[in-house]
């Protein structure tokens, strides 16, 4: 079992040299034999989903670059398991989990000769906790006699089951427009429509804290509006906003510039759009009003930005208002509100006045180096090993939880899979998290820890 996380561990170590990001990512799950990898060839239109084998091994996920009616995208090919003696069958489940975990869209592949299977069922259930798009194929409907068979799988509760032979190419077409149209709907809901490769920016915190200050500030003149959607105040606009000699998409400006909150029965309007920048942007900065108390409002902002995993940098302005007792009294709220974000980057300035206004790149570029960091999977484990070693998990009922190997799942946020032979408690998790941060940094950006028990 460690063997195989290894494979998939390197194997995405290898995919984040890709480069950039395509249009989505399309993963194809499904049990053995069900015909992915016949798909998948089909789709990339040669016979390249072929990659050395390992007998036993299983293959790892491989990633390539497809293109479909103009769009192009990546695509996941998670086939290739032999289906060896013990626990294939939570395997491909992990295996698919993570791949479906990182895709923004699913093509879930049935064998229509064969009909439904339990390892089809549990598919299907972890299909539907991870949320994702999902398109259904039936394969192996090698002549369109066999289509009636495909409506058999509306049951599954995943959507239109689309009949096709990856074989012999029937019926991919209509498969391809519907994911496609997926990846399309997923990449509007995530907001990477922006065609951009600049870093993107929410600039939020509740109203009168600094923010369009803080913007006139940061721009002077060099502002260009890229997207301005036409018509109503609601659509946003984005900016580019040049801070230090790097370029910066800030993310609806309208919705800071204009003043929101003085139109009646606004703030629940603001706080959805709150929501709608940070999901957009990579970077929340998140903005106080140093010379007032802390609101819960400037909490729930934060934790918004937290919870969606965006890098964070937060801002205290208005610094030129504090005297010592003020500064005093912040200092002291840093320890106890902020407990939850010692790690974020902190910048004190006045967008008045521009005091420190030059320190907010550089807090900036760390949060995101940190927000893309990845740790080599051999690198990790040495660590773990060494901090594990050092620090067992403390023994509960006499046993005594082990991380078996781990890996870095994914980047922005970072995201670590533990596989361990218990449960780990909250107070160890937060123990390794502690350590992972003074060891490679993370300053800025949250961390997902998630953990796999193995028997
Ligand atoms: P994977 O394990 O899901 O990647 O499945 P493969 O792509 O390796 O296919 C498993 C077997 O099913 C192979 O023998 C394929 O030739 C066969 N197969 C795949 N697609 C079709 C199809 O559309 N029609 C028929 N008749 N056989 C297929
Ligand atoms: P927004 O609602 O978050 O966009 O906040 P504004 O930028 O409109 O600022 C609200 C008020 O705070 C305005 O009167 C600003 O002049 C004032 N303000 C903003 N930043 C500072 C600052 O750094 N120092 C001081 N003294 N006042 C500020």
């Amino acid at each position: 079992e460690e063997d195989k996380a290894i494979i998939e561990a390197e194997s995405s170590d290898r995919e984040e040299e890709q480069g950039p990001r395509a249009v989505g990512v399309l993963a194809v799950v499904g049990r053995p034999n069900v015909g992915k990898s016949t798909l998948v060839n089909r789709i990339l239109g040669r016979r390249a989903a072929v990659v050395e084998d390992t007998p036993g091994v299983t293959r790892d996920r491989v990633t390539y670059e497809a293109e479909w009616a103009g769009t192009d995208f990546q695509i996941v090919d998670t086939g290739g398991w032999e289906a060896d003696a013990q626990g294939i069958g939570s395997a491909i489940a992990d295996q698919s989990q993570l791949a479906v975990s990182l895709a923004d869209a699913v093509c879930f592949v049935v064998d229509g000769q064969v009909g439904l299977t339990d390892m089809d069922s549990r598919l299907v259930t972890m299909l539907r906790k991870a949320g994702k798009p999902v398109v259904l194929a039936v394969n192996k409907l090698d002549s369109s006699d066999a289509d009636y068979t495909a409506s058999e799988f509306w049951k599954l509760g995943m959507g239109e089951p689309y009949a096709i032979s990856a074989m012999h190419g029937r019926g991919v077409g209509d498969l391809l427009d519907a994911a496609v149209a997926e990846l399309k709907q997923a990449e509007r809901t995530s907001g990477f429509l922006t065609p951009s490769n600049l870093r993107r920016v929410a600039l939020v915190g509740r109203p009168n804290v600094g923010k369009s200050s803080l913007l006139n500030q940061l721009a002077g003149r060099e502002r260009a509006v890229v997207n301005e959607l036409a018509g109503t105040t609601r659509d946003p606009i984005d900016e580019v906003v040049q801070v230090d000699g790097q370029d910066w998409l800030f993310i609806d400006t309208a919705g800071i510039k204009r003043r929101l909150h003085k139109i009646s029965g606004a703030e629940y309007y603001s706080s959805l759009r709150t929501q709608a920048a940070i999901e957009r942007s990579e970077l929340a900065l998140v903005l106080f009003d140093a010379s007032q108390p802390i609101a819960d409002q400037d909490l729930k902002v934060m934790s918004q930005a937290v919870d969606a995993g965006r890098a964070v940098v937060l801002v205290f302005n208005k610094w030129d208002l504090l005297d010592d007792f003020g500064r005093q009294r912040l200092e002291r709220l840093w320890a106890t509100e902020f407990d939850r974000v010692t790690w974020a980057e902190r910048v004190n300035l006045s967008a008045k006045t521009g005091w420190h206004a030059n320190r907010l790149a550089k807090a900036m570029r760390t949060a995101l180096d940190s927000w893309d960091q990845r740790i080599p999977t051999g690198k990790l484990n040495a660590f773990l090993g060494t901090v594990q070693a050092a620090h067992p998990h403390p023994l509960r009922g006499g046993k005594q939880p082990r991380i078996l190997f781990a890996t870095q799942a994914a980047t922005r946020p970072p995201r670590f899979v533990i596989f361990a032979t218990g449960f780990l408690e909250a107070s160890y998790r937060r123990f390794l998290e502690r350590r992972l941060r003074e060891e490679f940094g993370f300053a800025g950006t949250p961390i997902q820890l998630s953990v796999h028990i193995r028997e």
